[in-house]
């Protein structure tokens, strides 16, 4: 079987991260979420962590080369051979390069985006209420995580737009169980091939 690596794409709080986890819950990909990532090595103290704190804790962007550093890192590791999901990367067009070409030397390519559709004020008002404690969860974080995210879909998405049938929408302002049933079957769609 080819590996199948997919990309979620969506804004905070359209609940991907939620989707990506029942996903590998359920068949056998990894997920690579570069926001629980960072806050791994933010936990640990490593150098790296203690870097991408200056970044994360204005809710801005970690810089590319360490984020695509992190990244190839990960996808060597052997829960990935049958591919991944990945969950909030990428969010720079040099992002979206470096990852096409690090698929490329692993003889594959990205299978499918899901966008996971939600308007900007049920996002809003979705982060507002979250009670993970997450340090970034602040009105005036949340503010320009949303604005970063319009800014990160101008960067990103045409580049995939532009390969005919490898975007799907999903609407994101549902029920879990009624997103991942819809999730759950693009997935598997994109495993079969
Ligand atoms: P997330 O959990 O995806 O919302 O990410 C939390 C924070 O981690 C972001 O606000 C960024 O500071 C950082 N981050 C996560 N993914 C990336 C990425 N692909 N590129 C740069 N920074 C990222």
């Amino acid at each position: 079987m080819k590996p199948a690596f997919i990309m979620f794409f969506g804004p905070p709080g359209c609940g991907k991260g939620t989707q990506a986890k029942k996903i590998v819950e359920t068949v056998d990909l990894a997920q690579i979420s570069t926001g629980e990532l960072f806050r791994k090595h933010l936990g640990e103290k490593t150098p790296l962590g203690l870097e991408a704190q200056k970044y994360m804790s204005r809710g801005a962007l970690v810089p590319d080369e360490i984020t695509i550093g992190m990244v190839r890192e990960r996808i060597m590791q052997p829960d990935c051979k049958n591919g991944a999901i990945f969950d909030g990367f990428p969010r720079t067009g040099a992002q979206a390069a470096a990852l096409d070409k690090l698929l490329a030397e692993l003889g594959t390519s990205l299978g499918m985006v899901v966008d996971f559709k939600l308007p900007i004020e049920v996002s809003r008002q979705r982060l507002m209420a979250r009670q993970e404690g997450r340090a970034d969860d602040k009105p005036e974080v949340i503010e320009k995580r949303l604005a970063d995210h319009a800014e990160v879909e101008q960067s990103v998405m045409p580049h995939y737009h532009a390969q005919a049938g490898l975007v799907r929408d999903v609407d994101a302002n549902r029920t879990i169980d009624e997103i991942f049933d819809d999730v759950l079957a693009l997935i598997k769609s994109c495993m079969d091939q």
